[in-house]
C-alpha cells in the first residue's frame, strides 16, 4: 500500500490538511494501533497527517486545579510524570500497565483514546475521573466529555477534520486515591479481558464511589446504579462484595477472544469487589483502618 505522510507544523495546518479530504486522510500519532489497521487494510488512506512536528501537543500542565495532558504525550511519559503520580495516581497506574514498555514508549494518550478499542485501559479511568477531550476542527474548538466521546467499537464522536489536542482532568479529592485493576486472560502484556476503575471518598461511611469498566461493552461503561447504592453505607469488605454482585448482575458482557460472556460476568464480580475494597482502603483517612 502506498500513502503520503504529511507533516504540518501547527494544529491549524493539521486541521486544514485533514478537513481538505477527511475521507482519504488519517491522523497518525504513535502509529502503534494505526499500523496494524493499515496492514489489515481496514483503512486505505491516501495520506497520513502526522502530528509529530506540531508543537505544544505534549506534556502535562496544571489547569483549574486539575491537569491538562497534551494528546501527543506518550503513555510512558504520563505514568512517569510527577504531577500525574501525585494528583491522579490512578491514571499513572493504568498507563503503566498498557501493553509493554516498547508500546508505551511510542503510543500516545490521545492515540489511545481516539483508537477507541473497548479493551483499552486509560478510557475507563478517564471516564470515572470525569475527564474531557479538547478537540480542534474546521468549526473551531470544543470539549467532549469522555462519557460522550465513544460511540461504538472503534468509533468516536470526533467530526470529520477534528483532532484531539488534549485531555482535561478536573481536580477532585477522588482523583488523589483510587484503584485501577485489570484482569488478564492470557499473557501479561496482552490487552486486558477486563479493566476496573474504582474511586472513593470515605469517612465513617462511603461518601462517593465512582466505578467504570473496560472490556465488557462496546465502550467504557460507568456503573452509576452501583455507585448510588454505595453512598452512606459502611465502607467495608461486605459492602464491596454486595456492590460487586450488583455490578455483575447489571452487566451483559460481550464474548470475545479475552473470554466468554459468563466468564467475564464472574470476573466482574471478583475484580469489582477487590477494586472497591482497595479503593476504600486507600481513601480512608490516615491512621484509620477497618
Ligand atoms: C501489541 C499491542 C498491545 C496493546 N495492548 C494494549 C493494552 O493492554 N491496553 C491498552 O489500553 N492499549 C493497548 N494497545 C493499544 C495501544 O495503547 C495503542 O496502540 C495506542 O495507545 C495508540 O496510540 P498511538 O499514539 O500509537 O495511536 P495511533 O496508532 O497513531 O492512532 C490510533 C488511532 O487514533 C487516531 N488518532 C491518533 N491520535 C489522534 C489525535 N490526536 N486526534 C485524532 N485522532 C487521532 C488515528 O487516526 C488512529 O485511528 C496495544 C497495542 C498493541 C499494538
Amino acid at each position: 500500500m502506498r500513502f503520503d505522510v504529511l507533516e504540518p507544523r501547527s494544529v491549524q495546518e493539521a486541521v486544514d490538511l485533514l478537513a481538505a479530504r477527511p475521507e482519504e486522510r488519517r491522523v497518525v500519532a504513535g502509529g502503534t494501533a494505526l499500523i496494524v489497521f493499515l496492514k489489515e487494510r481496514a483503512y486505505t488512506p491516501e495520506a497520513l497527517v502526522s502530528l509529530h512536528r506540531v508543537p505544544g501537543l505534549s506534556g502535562v500542565e496544571p489547569e483549574d486545579g486539575g491537569l491538562r495532558i497534551g494528546a501527543m504525550t506518550r503513555l510512558a511519559d504520563v505514568h512517569r510524570d510527577a504531577r500525574v503520580r501525585a494528583e491522579c495516581p490512578v491514571l499513572a497506574e493504568a498507563t503503566r500497565v498498557v501493553a509493554n514498555a516498547r508500546i508505551r514508549a511510542v503510543a500516545t494518550l490521545g492515540g489511545n483514546l481516539c483508537h477507541a478499542d473497548y479493551h483499552s485501559d486509560p478510557p475507563g479511568v478517564l471516564l470515572a475521573l470525569g475527564a474531557r477531550v479538547q478537540v480542534r476542527g474546521p468549526a473551531g474548538e470544543r470539549d467532549i466529555p469522555i462519557a460522550e466521546f465513544y460511540r461504538d467499537f472503534y468509533e468516536t464522536s470526533l467530526r470529520p477534520g477534528e483532532i484531539a489536542v488534549a485531555i482535561r482532568i478536573p481536580g477532585s479529592p477522588l482523583a488523589r486515591t483510587g484503584v485501577y485493576q485489570r484482569h488478564m486472560y492470557s499473557a501479561r502484556d496482552d490487552w486486558p479481558c477486563l479493566g476496573v476503575t474504582a474511586l472513593a471518598e470515605v469517612d465513617e461511611t462511603c461518601r462517593t464511589l465512582r466505578l467504570a469498566l473496560a472490556g465488557v461493552a462496546n465502550r467504557p461503561l460507568r456503573l452509576t446504579w452501583v455507585e448510588e447504592q454505595a453512598v452512606g453505607r459502611r465502607a467495608d469488605a461486605a459492602l464491596a462484595a454486595a456492590l460487586a454482585d450488583l455490578a455483575a448482575e447489571g452487566v451483559d458482557p460481550i464474548s470475545d477472544l479475552k473470554g466468554p460472556d459468563w466468564y467475564k460476568k464472574e470476573m466482574v464480580r471478583v475484580c469489582v469487589a477487590e477494586a472497591i475494597e482497595r479503593a476504600f482502603e486507600r481513601a480512608r483517612p490516615a491512621g484509620r483502618r477497618e
